[in-house]
């Protein structure tokens, strides 16, 4: 649709850690010498006992497996903070920006870090956490979400982390589903200007996991809360007697870093199990090329702490890289759609990676809240967790960057630990809306339905047909769910669950979920393609489409469109819409229905719940699914409610 192309600019070429010609010779050997590739690449984690063993890896049902540096042993949490200390130690880990801009902030060496830490895991193990043991974590994005994280890495317990917007039901499914027996949480989150009862949540998921029997509650609003004798216990009480010092525990490469719960934007959430070896070299050499990442750069990943972008892209790849991270509390369009070019500008922030969802919320706001920042720090941008519309990039690039910034649109999955296609910004030339490149050591292949490799220019299903370091290992607690969801569908392969298409200068272009694609007359029609047609007309925000039964089409295109701020559905919108997509696609992918909707409803990660939109579309509201990740129920309700008739 869109053919534009952003050539790297001149002086990342010159200054990037991977340039074009870097990048072809090290793909070429990634995928050539995987196991010379990795050797060296390895180097970048101190490991207590060297590995021998690279790569272990099988992909077929007769010798299942997944295994990476399996007999070298290291700690991560001594990678991301003991290591430092030395030449450091007084280097700032955390800037903490809190929700409100006018609460004080915080600022966290390494040193300080280490010592919360410590401090931290020795607590855990008064409790008697061991090696093993899952620890649920439900915080806030403050600094000890990271405290938390880390202090069960140095100790070898089990991290679940649970994101602070989720509901106590929810909560109660994640705590039940990996068995764990403590619960890290705070008083009450602070979010937007609004309280988050934290600590009420898990009293209430608790009445039902009675195996539960220790709940750490971090002091943070202040407000009083019911704290339960014997089982409740304030976080400054658990570290107030223990040393400064703890000693890390020595980990097995294939021993279990963390669960961690997806997005569920295709239905029950699956516990993605995490290992430690090859994840932190996977996130750590990731990082260092995608972002360009050089110590002492003020990096800022906008995530929460409770999905897996925060988990590699705030915890452990920037302090295994030593990087000066901002971690923000708040959200970005809270007291004003400002805020999040405030605090760019506050911490004078150089590399920023943050959503699609939240770059289409602040366009839809108008240019005056980005103008009325500087942004001069800002180098390079990112973004994640959804196709990016060419007409969201290039408002990102031209009005938040002025130009002047390369955008990395990085491919990934909780699944895969870390960014498996993307630009480096000295690299690759970008072009709006395409993840670009395989990063080193993935190997993407598309297939048809009969399970065909394509070549050349083509549209299927994404599959990886080999192994990376920072693969997820099992589904905890289902092995044979592993197996059966991600190496069956197409045998042999590790299956992503997403269509995508492949042009002639083999640049990936993700086009949306498989089960999301839209048979029009026969003619495979993917998600993304239309909804960026849509929201590249001036007027429009966001939109998803979503099929419906259609007497002649057999499926027809239903579109939900939300609009810029002050402006209305008129129906001569509604032909301009349908004529703009006719021109940019193609009269198959016109949409029959457009229903002009105030808001989507969407993942607390923020993605587009596009199964629930295909139930209204299709007048089957009595049964939408697994709706429990849904960020703002009420949105469905009013959709079902305002929905037009369709003769
Ligand atoms: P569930 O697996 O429970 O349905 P989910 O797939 O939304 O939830 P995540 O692991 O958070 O859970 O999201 C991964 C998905 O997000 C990818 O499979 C892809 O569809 C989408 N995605 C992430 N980044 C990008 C990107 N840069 N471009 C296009 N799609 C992306
Ligand atoms: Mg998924």
């Amino acid at each position: 649709m869109t053919d534009e192309v952003y050539p790297v600019p001149r002086e990342w070429a010159e200054k990037a850690f991977v340039d074009a010609d870097r990048y072809a010779a090290m793909y070429r050997e990634s995928v050539e010498d995987p196991e010379g590739f990795w050797r060296r690449e390895a180097r970048r984690i101190d490991w207590i006992k060297p590995f021998t063993k690279v790569k272990e890896a099988s992909f077929h049902e007769e010798d299942f497996g997944i295994k990476w540096f399996s007999d070298g042993t290291l700690n991560l949490s001594a990678n991301c903070l003991d290591r430092h200390l030395d030449e450091r130690g007084d280097v700032t880990a955390i800037i903490w920006e809190p929700d409100s801009p006018d609460t004080a902030g915080r600022t966290i060496s390494y040193r300080e870090l280490h010592r919360m830490v410590c401090r931290f895991a020795n607590a855990l193990k008064e409790q008697g956490v061991t090696r093993g043991d899952r620890v649920t974590i439900y915080l806030p994005m403050v600094p000890e979400a990271a405290v938390a994280m880390l202090a069960c890495a140095r100790i070898g317990a089990i991290h679940s982390v649970v994101f602070g917007g989720f509901s106590p039901e929810a909560l109660e499914g994640r705590i039940k589903d990996c068995d764990s027996r403590i619960v890290v949480t705070a008083d009450e989150g602070l979010r937007g200007g609004k309280t988050v009862p934290l600590k009420a949540n898990v009293d209430t998921a608790l009445l039902a996991c009675p195996a539960v029997d220790r709940v750490i509650v971090l002091r943070h609003s202040g407000s009083a809360v019911a704290m339960q004798k014997g089982r409740d216990l304030w976080w400054d009480e658990a570290v107030a007697a223990v040393p400064d010092d703890c000693l890390p525990e020595e980990m097995g490469a294939e021993d279990p870093l963390f669960i961690l719960y997806t997005s569920g934007s295709t239905g029950k959430p699956k516990g993605v199990l995490h290992t430690t070896g090859g994840y932190a070299v996977w996130a750590s050499m990731t990082h260092q090329y995608v972002f360009d990442y050089r110590p002492g750069q003020i990096y800022w990943c906008s995530a929460d702490v409770g999905w897996v972008t925060g988990h590699t892209y705030i915890v452990y790849a920037p302090l295994a890289n030593g990087a000066t991270q901002v971690m923000f509390e708040g959200v970005p369009n809270w007291p004003d759609p400002s805020r999040i070019w405030q605090v760019v500008d506050k911490h004078q922030v150089e590399i920023l990676y943050t959503a699609p969802t939240v770059i289409r919320a602040l366009e839809r706001e108008g240019d005056q809240w980005v103008q009325a920042t500087s942004r001069k720090s800002l180098r390079l941008l990112g973004t994640v967790g959804e196709p990016i519309n060419p007409d969201a990039w290039g408002w990102y690039h031209d009005v938040v960057g002025e130009g002047r910034c390369p955008i990395v649109d990085t491919w990934w999955q909780t699944e895969t630990g870390a960014a498996m296609i993307t630009p480096m910004p000295g690299a690759i030339d970008m072009k709006p809306g395409s993840a670009c490149r395989p990063m080193f050591g993935v190997k993407p292949e598309l297939v048809d339905e009969h399970g065909q490799f394509l070549r050349g220019a083509a549209s299927g299903a994404l599959v990886i047909t080999d192994s990376w370091p920072g693969q997820m290992r099992t589904v905890w607690g289902d092995h044979a769910r592993f197996f059966e969801t991600y190496f069956t569908t197409h045998r042999g392969y590790y299956f992503t669950g997403d269509g995508c298409r492949r042009d002639e200068d083999g640049y990936y272009w993700i086009t949306g979920r498989i089960d999301d694609v839209i048979n029009v007359s026969g003619h495979r029609i993917g998600t993304a393609e239309v909804e960026s047609s849509l929201v590249s007309h001036a007027k429009v925000a966001e939109a998803a489409v979503v099929g419906y039964p259609h007497d002649i089409k057999g499926t027809a295109i239903y579109a939900f469109v939300t609009l810029n701020a002050g402006e209305d559905g008129s129906e001569e919108l509604r032909q301009e819409l349908v004529k703009e997509v006719r021109h940019d696609i193609g009269g198959l992918a016109a949409p029959e229905v457009i229903y002009f909707t105030p808001a989507l409803p969407k993942t607390r990660s923020g993605k587009i719940m596009r199964r629930i939109l295909r139930k209204i579309a299709e007048g089957d509201v009595s049964n939408l699914g697994d709706t429990s990740t849904l960020a703002d129920p009420a949105v469905v309700d009013q959709l079902v409610a305002n929905r037009p008739v369709i003769e």
